[in-house]
């Protein structure tokens, strides 16, 4: 025993993330992929990705095909997988029956009828409902005589006496006595195994030393790991962790409106700065709020993992986004912004970069970048409010003075900014009073970055066009 367990872990790291596709994965799922992900990078190990996709009814291709976007726009890469349990039932019959013939699980004939009624009486009683073994072979004991017709179910011979201990990376040190636990069915009549013997199963034959996953699974894991021992193995080592709420304190559902993780690409977030909100989201460096993926990795171990749920803050997303997006290089940034505008109809150009360094500061997504990009690719409609604060008939001759200057300058910033200054000064006029009803007709609105620079990136042609609506 002592020799295995030190073997286990000993051995290289290997995590797993194994969703069910039943839903569309949300924040709150993916989390549970981001912890197992970054422990087996930080350690050199190895990340596995298990599709739990039994439940043949709810899974869905359309779920699946979400859950490896959204890895993959996150940079949540796997090392092995995905692997599909619907394709492993061979391998779980083998198991059972080997276990059959060890002796270790048992038919059980009780119906569904009688076990709603045990349940009654037990429920009555005010006892905790569980099956009460009449079907469980003991030296000595008589076993009723088996019905006729009924295809019976296996249960696990769960053991009797003791507890089951395990030191948990989040919740510390957790017991659970054996008499608490009944004998789990893990094959139905028709023979396919069940949910919490698949995943030993698996998790054996994965090699998995960590298991990291939500603590909705915390009451399945001493099943598990009396499965574990029964197949002479000892169990990985458990972290369980706890819920991320919604904004309303809820736990984050599909059905209390979570979005697909898939969403945030398309409204805009950086998958360095996704990575960063979630990993704050249950785990902490110390009072550092933004870090980029490597320092995330550099960083990670199970120690300091939170205890309490985290509740998901839409606003404090916006602004670890807007942090990474200011840092982020132009060229990097570019082809992000250009998905962007390609779904609105536009192809960007050369400018693309030179844009998002001029305007990130300003954004907290990308879809605002994009946003700030429009007036470069496409007609822009000032309103007729701005027109009227800002175009005024005072102002118009000016206007026109900068559109011949600027018509005869080399185009780039600093000819821009010395034919406005000089203009300013023929005309005696501040530079906001000029500046503004340019920006207005050139961009739709009248603020902006510096306007030499705003300029600059225009095509000459279009800036004097533009100016000409004054
Ligand atoms: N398939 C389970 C789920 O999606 C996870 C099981 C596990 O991590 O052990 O909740």
């Amino acid at each position: 025993m002592t020799d295995k367990k030190s073997s286990l872990h000993d051995a290289p790291v290997r995590t797993r993330f194994a969703p069910s596709p039943t839903g569309f994965i949300h924040l709150g799922n993916i989390r549970s992929a981001l912890y197992p992900w970054a422990f087996a990078r930080s350690q050199g190990g190895a990340f596995i990705l298990r599709i739990e996709d039994t439940d043949q009814e709810r899974s869905t291709q359309a779920a699946v095909d979400v859950i490896l976007e959204g890895m993959a726009w996150l940079g949540l890469n796997h090392d092995e997988g995905p692997f599909y349990q619907m394709q492993r039932m061979a391998r779980y019959k083998t198991v059972l029956a080997d276990m059959q013939a060890r002796g270790l699980v048992y038919p059980c004939y009780m119906s569904v009828a009688e076990l709603d009624a045990l349940r009654e009486r037990q429920m009555a009683a005010k006892q905790k409902p569980r099956y009460d073994g009449t079907w469980r072979p003991e030296p000595g004991k008589a076993l009723p005589p088996v019905p006729e017709g009924v295809q019976p179910v296996l249960r696990f011979k769960n053991p009797l006496d003791g507890s089951v201990v395990w030191d948990d990376k989040v919740k510390g040190r957790v017991e659970v006595c054996n008499d608490e636990l009944d004998d789990l069915v893990i094959a139905r009549p028709d023979g396919t195994p069940t949910y919490n013997f698949c995943v030993v199963v698996d998790d054996i034959d994965m090699r998995i030393t960590h298991v990291i996953r939500g603590d909705d699974h915390v009451n399945n894991t001493p099943r598990q790991i009396n499965i574990f021992r029964a197949l002479g193995h000892e169990p990985p080592v458990y972290a369980h962790l706890p819920t991320v709420l919604n904004e309303q304190g809820e736990k984050m559902s599909k059905r209390h409106g979570a979005k697909p993780v898939t969403q945030y690409r398309d409204e805009g977030y950086l998958p360095d700065a996704m990575v960063n909100y979630l990993a704050r989201l249950g785990w902490s460096h110390g009072d550092d709020e933004i870090f980029s993926r490597q320092q995330f990795l550099d960083w990670f171990n199970l120690d300091h993992l939170g205890a309490s749920a985290g509740r998901f803050d839409e606003t404090k997303l916006r602004w670890v986004n807007a942090q990474h997006l200011k840092t982020m290089d132009d060229a990097a940034l570019s082809p992000l912004v250009a998905v962007q505008l390609q779904k609105r109809g536009i192809a960007a150009d050369e400018r693309l970069p030179a844009l998002c360094g001029l305007f990130k500061d300003r954004c907290e997504t990308t879809v605002q970048l994009a946003d700030w990009a429009m007036p470069y690719y496409t007609d822009v409609q000032p309103s007729d409010d701005d027109r009227a604060k800002h175009v005024t008939e005072v102002i118009q001759p000016a206007i026109a003075t900068l559109h011949d200057k600027l018509a005869e300058v080399r185009w780039d910033a600093a000819s821009i900014g010395t034919t406005i200054k000089e203009v300013l000064a023929a005309q005696q006029l501040k530079m906001p009073q000029l500046a503004m009803p340019v920006r207005v007709l050139v961009m739709g609105t009248p603020q902006t970055p510096s306007l030499d620079a705003v300029l600059a990136l225009h095509h000459k042609e279009t800036v004097l066009a533009r100016l000409k609506k004054a």
